[in-house]
């Protein structure tokens, strides 16, 4: 973990505590300098699965950054006593450094989601952002990683987005990150909201941190996945009485 921003643990996950904006000067400039850099914007469901799986949890801890994606982390932090700043999401993260990358001309190779949504991202980024190179865009449906790793060693872009979601997106990231020197980041669900296959939920749920909200009446099958949330708060809160 780079230790330029103060860390707070949440269930042993240290997250950065910062603003988007700070974070973003010290991602830019590093991409500048070509450093190696691994990003990972976690959520409690993360966090829990972190918990019953040591080497996922290796992952992270060997990750140079681990943001607050969610406002689960948020609320932890707090019940835990050490309030965070805000949240970096993935999304917003994302977002930012494609229009960074275009003012720069700089590079950029996106992995990730269905066929046709990766060919609507790339359609979505040509005409959002004419400067920033595209050097490569495939599709997140491959058996094997290799070939796609060699092309990117290959190219050498200033930042790889990998929407794969996780625990592979980070898995692999672990696996080849060494083999390029720029930014590379899992971004889970973002190719899919980028390219409008799917919808952000609007301002007001965004506002009344009810994301979670709204993705769970607009895709029910999430439900399962959700269900990790009352037990994570559960959890945390288990943890603060033990800390006291
Ligand atoms: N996906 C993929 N390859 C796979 C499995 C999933 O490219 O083998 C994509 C999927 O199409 C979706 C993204 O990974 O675009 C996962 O989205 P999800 O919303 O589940 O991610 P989260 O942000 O919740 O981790």
């Amino acid at each position: 973990m780079s230790n330029e921003f103060p860390q707070i643990k949440v269930l042993n996950v240290p997250f950065i505590n910062t603003t988007q904006t700070a974070f973003l000067a010290a991602i830019e400039a590093r991409i500048n300098h070509r450093e190696n850099t691994f990003i990972v914007t976690a959520n409690p469901e993360i966090v829990m699965y972190a918990r019953n799986d040591s080497h996922y949890q290796q992952i992270l801890e060997n990750a140079d950054y681990i943001t607050p994606d969610g406002i689960g982390i948020l609320k932890g932090a707090a019940i835990l006593g050490q309030p965070m700043t805000e949240r970096i999401t993935g999304y917003d993260t994302l977002l930012a450094l494609l229009a960074w990358g275009n003012q720069q001309g700089k590079s950029v190779y996106l992995v990730g989601a269905k066929p046709d949504v990766i060919k609507d991202v790339k359609k979505v980024v040509a005409a959002r952002y004419p400067e920033l190179k595209v050097v490569g865009a495939r599709d997140g449906y491959f058996n094997d990683f290799t070939p796609i790793a060699q092309d990117i060693a290959q190219k050498q872009p200033d930042m790889v987005f990998l929407a794969v979601g996780f625990p592979k997106q980070e898995q692999l990231i672990a696996d080849y990150r060494h083999q390029n020197n720029g930014l590379w980041m899992g971004v889970g669900g973002s190719f899919d909201v980028l390219s409008g296959h799917t919808k952000r939920a609007p301002e007001f749920f965004q506002k009344h941190h009810l994301e979670w909200f709204y993705r769970l009446i607009t895709e029910p099958t999430r439900l399962k996945r959700m269900m990790v949330l009352p037990r994570y708060l559960k959890v945390v809160k288990q943890s603060a009485r033990k800390s006291k």
